[in-house]
């Protein structure tokens, strides 16, 4: 399974015979026609994830609180990485933790991935007051409400 980060940049070599959502062939056409272009001669598998899977999928990522940081694509490939028990080829730190949580195997594209599974809460950028992370994915990501308190603007952060 491979995200689309990954898709852009790994070498071409290692991408034969991946599996991708179909989701990521507009995407990518949309971040780099070439790259689409070259990959799509490949011979790159495009699947789509059973509602089975991508069930546990969004359990998994409102159980760590990751749901509101994560797009359509993101979870479904994580959904078909579960399914087909493959390996997730990614380097967003909201995929690799519910990945963990789910049990999937996965790598990072470059960066060191993270070694324990995080919670997120919001908090306030006024008065510093933590809120349970929002349990809804958000078609606007990194949109979220405003302190029920003082009414600042509040915030995604890593739970300690
Ligand atoms: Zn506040």
């Amino acid at each position: 399974m491979l995200d689309t980060a990954a898709l852009i940049a790994w070498p071409i070599s290692e991408l034969s015979g991946g599996l991708i959502v179909s989701h990521q062939e507009d995407e990518l056409i949309r971040i780099s026609p070439d790259r689409a272009a070259l990959l799509e001669s490949m011979g790159l598998v495009f699947c789509r994830p059973n509602q089975d899977s991508i069930d546990l999928a969004l359990d998994a990522a409102k159980q760590s609180g990751d749901i509101s940081g994560i797009s359509e694509t993101d979870l479904a490939l994580l959904s078909l990485a579960l399914e087909r028990s493959a390996r997730l080829i990614t380097d967003d730190y909201r995929m690799q933790n519910i990945a963990t949580l789910l049990g999937i195997e996965w790598q990072g594209v470059s960066q060191d991935g993270i070694s324990e599974v995080w919670s997120w809460c919001l908090i306030c950028s006024g008065c510093g007051k933590e809120f349970d992370a929002p349990r809804l994915t958000n078609a606007k990501k990194k949109q979220y409400d405003d302190c029920r308190d003082c009414g600042a603007a509040l915030r995604l952060k890593k739970k300690k």
